[in-house]
């Protein structure tokens, strides 16, 4: 088990593709990869974590929305190639912060439900997410395809984001 580093926008890495896992690359060393993800994600803490925000460009999510409550319906999800089979035409709009853009905040609108497949383990599987899920679900598959709040974000929010990172920076390299 390993702690990974997060990327943070505008590196080039989060506005890349993700290309899809071969069936070759299915086996322990992809666990392991995963099961790190999932690590690095309730560290942080955070619901969700794509494999590009780790610099890994391939198309693997992992995401627990109930993480940090105390319920016990939560679920760790580790998905390999996922991807939206349906959606809804209802949409839901709410504010969404992403851990490779540390303290912005974006509103986003997002389908209410989707259908997904993905392959865990094995058989592929689909499921229905709706509301939360749903939302986290389609914020970290946007990370797929090169996307990310940052890109979202208005022009006055990315300029204040970019100083205030470069202030958090210069204060990392003063150390
Ligand atoms: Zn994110």
């Amino acid at each position: 088990m390993a702690i990974l580093e997060i990327l943070e926008a505008p590196h080039p890495i989060l506005s890349q593709n993700a290309r899809p896992v071969r069936p070759d690359e299915l086996g322990p060393a992809l666990q392991q990869r995963l099961s790190d993800m999932a690590e690095t994600m309730y560290a942080a803490p955070g619901v969700g974590l794509a494999a590009p925000q780790v610099g890994d460009l391939r198309r693997m999510i992992v995401c627990d929305p109930g993480a940090g409550e105390e319920d016990e319906g939560r679920t760790l999800y580790l998905m390999v190639n996922p991807v939206i089979v349906e959606r809804s035409k209802e949409m839901i709009e709410g504010d969404e912060q992403c851990l490779s853009v540390p303290e912005i905040v974006v509103r986003v609108k997002r389908h209410l439900r989707i259908t997904m497949e993905w392959l865990p383990q094995g058989e592929p599987k689909r499921q229905d997410f709706e509301d939360w899920p749903a939302i986290v679900l389609q914020h970290e598959l946007d990370h797929l395809q090169g996307s990310t709040l940052y890109d979202r974000a208005s022009s006055l929010k990315r300029s204040r984001y970019l100083r205030s990172r470069k202030k958090a920076m210069a204060t990392e390299y003063a150390r």
